[in-house]
């Protein structure tokens, strides 16, 4: 029997920011596909190159930034050929994201329950009523209590947490069969991040909807993704299942992410790790690996020779000269 095609198909994407002091190879050149209901975590510090996936896969990408190459097949389809107004069918209807502030989702204009009617009539095109009846039951499947009194509310008479969860509720509307949440949770207090995130998976799960959940910490996707992707100046550097990626992590980067989570488990006192220096400047990368200049395990080869980069054929791979040929607990040296 054959395989299912991909649901999402990324192939050698480069997304650039075109400035005055050079070109800003934000996403350079990265390969990664994803199933019907696949959670997907892609990880990284700021400045990775996560956010410019999202933003170059949902068609939201302005200037001085350019897709200058590669595709992005959805369901078959290469996004990047479509004009403006066709991708607005396809966004929110069938990908919908979610941002790390729920008030850039929200108009502080109008009430929540005409911004949830207006998607739905939109995309879905229901009869005023319709729309109405839905958008209350969705805000009632997100836990919003009285959802037919607060229905009625504007953005800025929710919480921080309640708004976020109406953010859900008007990303999963439309029944997406692709829900990019970026960093859903990191402007929310800890308790409520457990909550909406625990709410927010549960309900894509219901639904079958695949979710790519972007974060810098590796910890959130933990118990949360099948599978894990590492990104570093624009590029995937590590690929793999959750569990074995988290057991045996070959790059050293993504080693040092999870050394610098704090453990529950762990009280033997030590200080946690934190990867030395800084992000590269995306004008001029490092030549070689572009993770050298902050790698406790770089050689010469490191320097001049870049390695073999993640391409999305295997599903696990690690870009790294020296994948699994050191031991990362005992061998940190660096050129
Ligand atoms: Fe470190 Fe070299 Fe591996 Fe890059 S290729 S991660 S510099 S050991």
């Amino acid at each position: 029997m054959t395989p299912d095609p991909p649901l999402l198909d990324v192939r050698d994407l480069r997304t650039y920011f075109l400035t005055d002091s050079g070109d800003v190879r934000a996403v350079d050149g990265i390969s990664f596909s994803m199933s019907k209901g696949e959670r997907l975590g892609v990880v990284g510090e700021s400045g990775s190159g996560k956010s410019v996936t999202a933003a170059s896969i949902m068609g939201l990408i302005e200037p001085p930034g350019s897709v200058v190459g590669g595709q992005i097949r959805f369901r078959g389809q290469d996004l990047l050929r479509l004009s403006e107004r066709e991708m607005q069918k396809i966004r929110g209807r069938e990908i919908a994201i979610i941002f790390q502030d729920p008030m850039t989702a929200l108009d502080p204009v109008f009430t929540v329950g005409s911004q949830l009617t207006e998607t739905l009539r939109i995309h879905r095109g229901m009869s005023r009523q319709e729309a109405r009846t839905v958008a209350i039951d969705t805000l009632a499947d997100v836990h919003i209590p009285s959802p037919e009194k607060r229905f009625k509310d504007y953005p800025h008479q929710f919480s921080g947490g309640m708004r976020q969860r109406v953010v859900i509720a008007m990303a999963l509307l439309c029944d997406p069969a692709l829900l990019i949440a970026d960093e859903p949770t990191t402007a929310l207090d800890v308790t409520s991040q457990a909550q909406v995130m625990d709410l927010m998976l549960g309900l894509a799960d219901d639904r079958g909807t695949a979710v790519m959940l972007i974060t810098h910490d590796l910890g959130v996707v933990a118990g949360f993704c099948e599978n894990v992707q590492v990104m570093y100046a624009g590029e995937i550097i590590e690929r793999g299942p959750a569990g074995q990626l988290y057991a045996n992590p070959e790059h050293p980067y993504t080693r040092g992410l999870l050394e610098s989570v704090p453990r529950l488990d762990d009280d033997s006192q030590t200080k946690l790790y934190s990867i030395r220096g800084v992000a590269p400047s995306m004008i001029q990368p490092p030549r070689g690996c572009r993770f050298w200049p902050r790698c406790d395990y770089a050689t010469d080869k490191c320097v001049s020779e870049r390695p073999r980069s993640c391409c999305g054929d295997s599903p696990k791979e690690c870009a790294c000269h020296f994948a699994g040929q050191f031991n990362l607990e005992t061998d940190r040296a660096g050129v």
